[in-house]
């Protein structure tokens, strides 16, 4: 029967070839533009050119006044938590829900990472924030999960109260807003990721934001030695003294990449605002559905959607184990949608429960996580599906609905024990 589940044998409700939903979006003028980067320079060891052009373009965008380019978002990371100058003992808090490299360059500057649980969208929850900090705390590093906005106000206030310094995660969230305000603004320093699929692509790349002059020479020292240091670090500021070494690494990001980067911007908030309206129209039919629960945004954010996440409910579908919900509707070709996989709960992730083997030497009182502690986030992870959102294909929106609407009104035909 042609409406039976695609698992069993039904027809498909969508039969189109991966990837629905290309990204970043490549056109005409995108080409053009990384071309003519391409004769034009290729290294560029100052703040010049394209590298200049894209960095007063993302200050601007985001309402700071500095931006720093890096080769990836987990090295804006590196740079965002050397700037503050941390040692050994001290502490900073991250979300255990989160991508890893929101604390793994913690790792390298030997500063230790207290996870903390999350709230119902998967984001920082401030009162365990508030649980957790101690002498040794420094900082408070929060990331915005699948680019819906944590929550900033609460935090910003917390970090001061406590004389804390918050660093934000944007990896997931260019673009998104609260109150009008862009995400990346709130921190003392903000790191993104334009990695491949985030909502702003270079491809590989990131870079870093702060309104801070002395947390801009620490980033520039971090990983931009000689030209940039040398030309940027005043003459009478005591650390241009060693801007021809820095601290010994290289964190550039290709011009090609920052070329790509320049263009995806032009086009950023009207792509931003076509995936919010198909956001919406998709959690409107969703919402109606058993078995998933959508997320409730706070009416004052604006996500950026660099995923929808759906939590399942295993108890309205007979208990059904999410992994045949996720089958059954890749097999309805929805081939978007899937299972997080490195963005899970840190503690599950062997180098933060046995470090060792790769850090001989950590500091007294490293913690080493285990599962279980973290009973929010882990729950969540445990449920959560994750769906690309398009930016202006609203046919193909419907037909993800449309395929849920068959598989989860139709879960008796998943029980094992189902005859066809
Ligand atoms: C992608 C990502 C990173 C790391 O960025 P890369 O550019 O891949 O190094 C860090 N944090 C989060 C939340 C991310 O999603």
């Amino acid at each position: 029967m042609s409406n039976s589940l695609a698992i069993r044998g039904g027809t498909p409700v969508i039969d189109r070839p991966a990837p629905h939903v290309p990204w970043p979006p490549i056109d005409a003028s995108t080409a053009a533009t990384v071309a003519s980067q391409l004769c034009r320079a290729v290294s560029i060891p100052d703040r010049s050119g394209v590298i200049a052009e894209l960095e007063d373009r993302l200050a601007d965008y985001f309402g700071v006044r500095q931006a720093v380019l890096t080769s990836s978002g987990t090295a804006a990371l590196h740079s965002a938590y050397a700037a503050l100058g941390l040692t050994d003992g001290d502490e900073v808090i991250v979300p255990a829900y989160t991508f890893h490299a929101t604390a793994t360059p913690l790792f390298h500057l030997r500063v230790k990472p207290v996870l903390v649980d999350c709230d119902e969208l998967g984001n920082l929850d401030p009162a365990a924030v508030e649980r957790a900090i101690g002498p040794a705390t420094k900082a408070v590093a929060v990331t915005h999960l699948w680019g819906v906005p944590g929550q900033v106000e609460l935090l910003t206030t917390i970090a001061r109260d406590y004389g804390l310094t918050l660093i934000e995660d944007g990896s997931h969230a260019h673009g998104a807003t609260v109150k009008g305000r862009k995400i990346g603004s709130f921190g003392h320093i903000a790191a993104f990721s334009m990695n491949g699929p985030k909502p702003l692509s270079a491809g590989e790349g990131g870079f870093t934001l702060t309104d801070n002059d002395e947390a801009y020479y620490q980033m520039l020292l971090h990983g931009h030695y000689n030209k940039r240091c040398r030309g940027e670090i005043p003459m009478t500021h005591p650390l241009q003294r060693y801007a021809v070494t820095g601290t010994g690494l290289k964190l550039r990001i290709h011009p090609l990449a920052a070329a790509l980067a320049l263009n995806q911007l032009d086009a950023l908030d009207e792509r931003l605002e076509g995936r919010r309206e198909i956001a919406a129209r998709m959690i409107t039919a969703l919402r109606e559905l058993p078995g998933i629960v959508v997320p409730r945004v706070p009416p004052e954010c604006k996500p950026s959607w660099y995923a929808l996440g759906l939590v399942y409910q295993p108890d309205e579908l007979h208990g059904l184990p999410v992994d045949a919900i996720v089958e059954a509707l890749q097999a309805e070709g929805c081939l978007e949608l899937d299972r997080p996989g490195s963005t899970r709960p840190l503690n599950e992730h062997p180098l933060f429960s046995a470090p060792d083997r790769l850090f001989p030497s950590l500091p007294q009182g490293w913690p080493r996580y285990r599962p279980g502690q973290f009973p929010h986030a882990e729950r969540l992870h445990r449920n959560t599906l994750k769906l690309t959102v398009p930016h202006d294909d609203v046919s193909l929106a419907d037909a993800y609905v449309e395929a849920f609407e068959k598989v989860l009104s139709n879960p008796h035909e998943l029980r094992k024990d189902a005859s066809v």
